[in-house]
């Protein structure tokens, strides 16, 4: 059965954040071979529509107004409503982001339909569409089918692999004016505490530190070889709670959930919490002093000794293979 898709593109600083273009892959999955339209909200974010169709949407349809200049679920709603009216569809993506976390629930109750949030793969299977999510805090996974309405989900970043990007592809790139009401909440302004540099959230290399970093100054090692790998540092609740760093760094239950290819777990003891976030990372390496520590039942890579003396170590011998 095809059907047609409304896939959100995810717009950060002016770029579309990759998310954007994992979610216009599982709308492909979805639209069964029937349409997939890419949806951009923001003040300026029009001239973004042709990158969403060359990673596969077939078209995009853009909301702009002032008011859309930051995200807020008051005014993003009406804007995304807007489209699903126009639009009529049979699917909807968003990413599992902070901001997809907070739209697609409100979206869904306005379509009085189901969500299938988190999700880590979409597949084909004896005539259904099945959602695989991790529930317990990724202990186990719970497949999901949608038997009747829209099908909307949240897809988790890092999983569902974007297809390939074809620059030479073009499509539609249409607006629609909308009259966005009076915002409940203005944002007036927007600190960033997290250090720049890569995304955590969708970080294909992530160094995190926990209580065993010992200090603020403590994460630079940690950073230099995040560095060195184009990846991200992250960290333990023991870490933030200790103020060695930003609460914004935290990995896990009640922090960032994350995927990347390398998860570098640095003076971090392994509690079932800090698990939660990053137990489906594909290579997990653990450098712990205690040879007892469970991380190392979670690392597919094991290294008993001082952080201080190991990263560095890391570093130095990575920057070797750059060279
Ligand atoms: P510790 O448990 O103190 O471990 C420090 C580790 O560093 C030890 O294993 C030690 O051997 C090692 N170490 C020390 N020095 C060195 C050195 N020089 N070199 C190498 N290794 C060294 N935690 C999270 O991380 N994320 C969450 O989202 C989260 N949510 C929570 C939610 C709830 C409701 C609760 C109750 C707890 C939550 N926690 C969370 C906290 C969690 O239970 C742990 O307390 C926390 O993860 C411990 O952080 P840690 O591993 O950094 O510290």
């Amino acid at each position: 059965m095809s059907r047609k898709v409304l896939v959100l593109g995810e717009v950060r600083d002016g770029s579309l954040r990759n998310v954007s273009f994992e979610a216009v892959a599982a709308g492909k999955t979805i639209a069964e071979g029937g349409e997939v339209v890419g949806v951009l909200i923001g003040k300026t974010v029009s001239a973004l529509g042709e990158e969403l169709i060359q990673y596969g949407a077939d078209r995009v349809v853009v909301v702009e107004d002032d008011k859309l200049e930051q995200y807020t679920s008051d005014g993003f709603s009406q804007a995304f409503m807007a489209i699903v009216e126009q639009e009529n569809p049979e699917g909807i993506i968003f990413g599992h982001t902070a901001l997809g976390k907070d739209l697609s629930p409100r979206i869904a109750s306005k379509l009085s339909t189901g969500l299938i949030s988190d999700s880590t793969s979409i597949e084909e299977a004896g005539g259904n569409l099945v959602f695989t999510r991790p529930i317990y805090s990724g202990k186990a996974f719970e497949k999901k089918i949608v038997t009747d309405g829209v099908i909307f989900a949240t897809i988790r970043p890092n999983n569902i692999a974007a297809l390939e990007k074809d620059d030479s592809k073009s499509g539609d790139v249409s607006s629609l004016s909308v009259d966005i009401k009076d915002l409940r909440t203005i944002i007036k302004e927007v600190v960033r505490k997290a250090s720049e540099g890569v995304d955590l959230s969708e970080a294909k290399v992530i160094i995190a530190g926990g209580r065993g970093v010992k200090s603020t100054e403590g994460f630079n090692p940690l950073q230099e070889l995040a560095d060195v790998l184009g990846g991200a540092v992250g960290a333990s609740r023991g870490a933030c709670d200790a103020d060695y760093c930003d609460y914004s760094l935290q990995i896990g239950q009640t922090g960032k959930v994350v995927t990347p290819d390398l998860y570098i777990a640095c003076g971090i003891s392994g509690a079932i919490q800090h698990l939660a976030g990053m137990s489906n990372s594909k290579v997990i390496v653990a450098i712990n002093k205690d040879p007892e520590a469970n991380i190392f039942n979670v690392a597919d890579y094991g290294i008993v000794g001082d952080l201080f003396e190991v990263v560095p170590m890391l570093t130095e011998e990575f920057k070797k293979l750059k060279v």
